[in-house]
């Protein structure tokens, strides 16, 4: 017998009368059970456990079931990020052959998923512009399966028209999957109104401090939860525990800090209309954006923290703008705590030709600003300077 001190064998947890009042963190990747009846018990559903981390976790199913809360649904899983959760619902739900009609300004990488991955596979896709009915439905062809759309698009903030695409994906029997990163289920139940499938990129204001890359699924039908969580399973799309912890911790702040950026986000909005260097305003809760009337009867008010101007000028007042406000980060994302800037002509558009920019509205001087949960004093007064600079 050896001396040395076993280090290998771990030591039993502590038990403690009191309880923790924190959601305890869980890393471990393997569970072991008591003997192999009981793990058929666990794989035969007959009793809960966990077996490996990739199947499943106690933070990934904390975190979904506070999600589930908040779209009023029941069995959403929580994915790596809002690109797995993408990814785990089209190679889940369809097959070689299948066609599905997506919404033209859908988030830049799924439009890429549409357009070059899901042929590669036998998968074809048509793009149409959900703001318009009567085009959604043209693009539907005998083979197609599914449409997915955003109800709020980037950048320009146009506003889809949901009544008539839920009416349509019914209508024509159609997997209806929406995106609702943008407006949260504080502004649009997507769930609750019908859809098939809701998705989320919790990275952005559900976990909201830009520390985490995560996303979330909802599927109706339980074989629709089921090929989609498989999918998610056997591509190894799992989130890890500790960005599941974090993004909890974010989540009990949710409603305060998206209350916060909508009305400094309905302020700035103003604000930008009111200055000389700026040539337009897209904000939804405005009386000028071309989809106000329907955001107010989509959004019940909740116009969101997204907010999009166009400086008159090009480059040069684009780079004069963002050198001017260094404190206002200027980086591709949304939904930190903090406001950011993204200039789509330079990043997530970059690929596009200028005329095909030019078609979506999209110039040199356009940035849309993800508002965040700074005084507006502050807020104001940093635009004030960098609006004055940029003019
Ligand atoms: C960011 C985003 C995604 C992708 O989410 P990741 O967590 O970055 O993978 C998908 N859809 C929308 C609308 C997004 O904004």
């Amino acid at each position: 017998m050896s001396d040395r001190p076993n280090l290998v064998r771990r030591t039993a947890f502590p038990s403690s009368v009191s309880r923790a009042v924190v959601t305890p963190l869980q890393p471990s990747v393997v569970y072991s059970s008591p003997d192999p009846d009981a793990l058929d018990a666990q794989y035969e559903g007959q009793a809960q456990g966990y077996t490996y981390g990739r199947e499943g976790h106690p933070n990934g199913d904390v975190l979904a079931r506070m999600i589930d809360r908040m779209e009023g649904g029941e069995g959403g899983i929580v994915t790596g990020s809002g690109m797995s959760a993408v990814t785990a619902t089209m190679l889940g739900l369809l097959s070689q052959g299948d066609h599905i009609v997506g919404g033209n300004q859908l988030y830049g990488r799924s439009l890429r998923m549409l357009t070059q991955d899901l042929p590669r596979w036998g998968i074809t896709a048509s793009l149409a512009d959900p703001t318009d009915i009567a085009a959604m439905a043209a693009a539907i062809t005998p083979a197609t399966k599914m449409i997915l759309v955003e109800v709020v698009s980037n950048p320009t903030l146009r506003v889809a028209d949901m009544d008539g695409i839920e009416q349509l994906a019914k209508d024509r029997d159609l997997i209806l999957v929406v995106d609702n990163t943008f407006t949260t289920p504080a502004a649009f139940q997507a769930h609750s109104r019908g859809a098939d499938v809701v998705i989320h990129s919790v990275t952005k204001l559900m976990a909201g401090h830009s520390d985490v890359t995560l996303g979330y699924v909802l599927a109706r039908d339980p074989a629709h939860a089921k090929a989609i969580y498989d999918t998610n399973v056997t591509l190894g799309l799992t989130a890890s525990p500790w960005d599941c912890w974090l993004a909890e911790r974010g989540l009990y702040t949710f409603d305060m800090r998206f209350e916060r950026a909508q009305a400094n986000a309905q302020a700035l909005a103003e604000l930008f209309a009111a200055h000389p260097a700026v040539e337009s305003v897209l904000y939804p809760g405005r009386h000028d954006h071309p989809d106000h009337n329907r955001a107010g009867a989509l959004l019940g008010g909740q116009f969101g923290n997204m907010v999009s101007f166009r400086l008159k000028g090009g480059r040069a007042q684009a780079n004069a703008l963002t050198r001017a406000a260094p404190q206002l980060a200027f980086a591709p994302t949304l939904g930190d705590v903090g406001t950011t800037l993204s200039h789509p002509a330079s990043s997530s558009h970059r690929a596009l030709s200028p005329d095909d920019r030019a078609a979506l509205g999209i110039t040199e001087g356009f940035f849309r600003v993800s508002v965040g949960c700074e005084p507006i004093d502050l807020l104001k007064a940093d635009f004030a300077a960098a609006l004055d600079a940029a003019a």
